[in-house]
C-alpha cells in the first residue's frame, strides 16, 4: 500500500508527521506523495480539507484518515498519542471505507469562457464583490425568492458543523446526501422578503444562483478563494463524487459532535 502524510506544517505536526513515515516505512509500506492509496492528514480539518484538495484528482483511490494536533476535529479524530497504534492499524488491518456526501459547484458565465465545477467538502459560500448579494434563488428550476444580504452558503452534511453551523444551520448527519442553504445576513423587510431559514435539499434537487444586477462576486470553496467574474449562474448540487475516509475503529458522529461542541 503507497502512503502520503499532509501535515499543518507547524513543528509538531511535521515531527509527528517524520515520525509517521518512518514507522510505516519499516512495515514495508511505499512513501508516494503522487498516487498515495492512503493519506495521513496531521493537523486539524483545515489540513483534510488542504490535503482533500492536493489529492482530489484521485477521488476515487485515496481514502484520508486525520490525526489532530490542536483540538477534537470532525475529520481529523486520532491524537498524537495513538500514533504507533494507528500505524500498526494501517499496515496489518484491512480497513473499512466511510463516504461522505460531497458538494457540486457549476460556475457558467456569460462570455464564452468553460463552466467550471468544483467539489466541496464543507461549503460554498457566495458574496459581492461590492455591496449587498443580490441573486435569484431557484431550487428544481424554479424561482424561490431573490436574495439580498451579505451572503449565500450552501453546506454539504459534515460541512454543517463547520461555517453553516455559525450561520444558524442544522447539523446533517454525513449519511444524509443533502446540501444545506444558509443565509448571511438576509434584508427583511416591507420591500425584501427571504425565507430566513436554513434550506435541506435532497439529492438531485439543484439549487441555481443566478444575478441580478452585479456579475462579479467571491466565492469560497472550503478554504479556497475564487473572484469569479461575468457570472451567470451558480449551481450548487450533491456531487456524483463522494470523499472516502479510511474507519479503523467507531466514532460515531454524534458523538463527535457532542464532544467537539458541547462537552470537554
Ligand atoms: P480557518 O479560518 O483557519 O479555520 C476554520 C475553523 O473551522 C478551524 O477551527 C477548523 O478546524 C474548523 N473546521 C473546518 N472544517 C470543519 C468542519 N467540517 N466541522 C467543524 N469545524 C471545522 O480556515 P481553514 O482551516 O482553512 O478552514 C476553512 C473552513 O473554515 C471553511 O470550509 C469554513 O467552513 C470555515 N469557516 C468558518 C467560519 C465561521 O465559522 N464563521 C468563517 C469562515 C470559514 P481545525 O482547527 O481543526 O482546522
Amino acid at each position: 500500500m503507497k502512503f502520503a502524510i499532509v501535515s499543518k506544517g507547524d513543528q509538531k505536526s511535521n515531527t509527528l508527521q517524520q515520525r509517521i513515515k518512518t514507522y510505516l516505512q519499516e512495515f514495508d509500506l511505499q512513501f508516494d506523495e503522487e498516487e498515495p492509496d492512503i493519506v495521513i492528514t496531521v493537523g486539524g480539518d483545515g489540513t483534510l480539507l488542504h490535503a482533500f484538495h492536493h489529492y482530489v484528482h484521485r477521488i476515487n483511490e485515496t481514502a484520508f484518515v486525520g490525526i489532530h494536533t490542536g483540538h477534537l476535529g470532525f475529520f481529523a479524530d486520532w491524537v498524537p498519542e495513538e500514533v504507533e497504534k494507528l500505524v500498526i492499524h494501517i499496515a496489518k488491518t484491512p480497513y473499512q471505507i466511510v463516504e461522505y456526501p460531497l458538494l457540486e459547484v457549476t460556475v457558467r458565465y456569460l462570455d464564452d469562457m468553460d463552466e467550471q465545477k468544483y467539489l466541496a467538502v464543507n461549503e460554498c459560500t457566495v458574496k459581492s464583490g461590492e455591496g449587498s448579494l443580490v441573486m435569484d434563488v431557484e431550487i428544481k428550476g424554479e424561482l424561490f425568492e431573490t436574495f439580498r444580504g451579505d451572503g449565500l452558503c450552501i453546506s454539504t452534511p459534515s460541512g454543517s458543523t463547520a461555517y453553516n453551523k455559525a450561520l444558524g444551520g442544522a447539523i446533517i448527519h454525513p449519511s444524509l446526501p443533502s446540501i444545506q442553504v444558509s443565509e448571511m445576513a438576509s434584508i427583511n423587510n416591507r420591500v425584501f422578503r427571504t425565507i430566513g431559514s436554513p434550506l435541506v435539499l435532497p439529492q438531485h434537487h439543484t439549487c441555481m444562483l443566478k444575478p441580478v444586477n452585479d456579475v462579479d462576486f467571491h466565492i469560497t470553496i472550503d478554504h479556497l478563494f475564487l473572484l469569479q467574474k461575468k457570472v451567470k449562474s451558480i449551481q450548487c448540487r450533491v456531487a456524483e463524487e463522494k470523499i472516502r475516509f479510511a474507519r479503523f475503529r467507531p466514532f460515531p458522529f454524534w458523538k463527535r459532535v457532542k464532544e467537539a461542541f458541547v462537552t470537554d
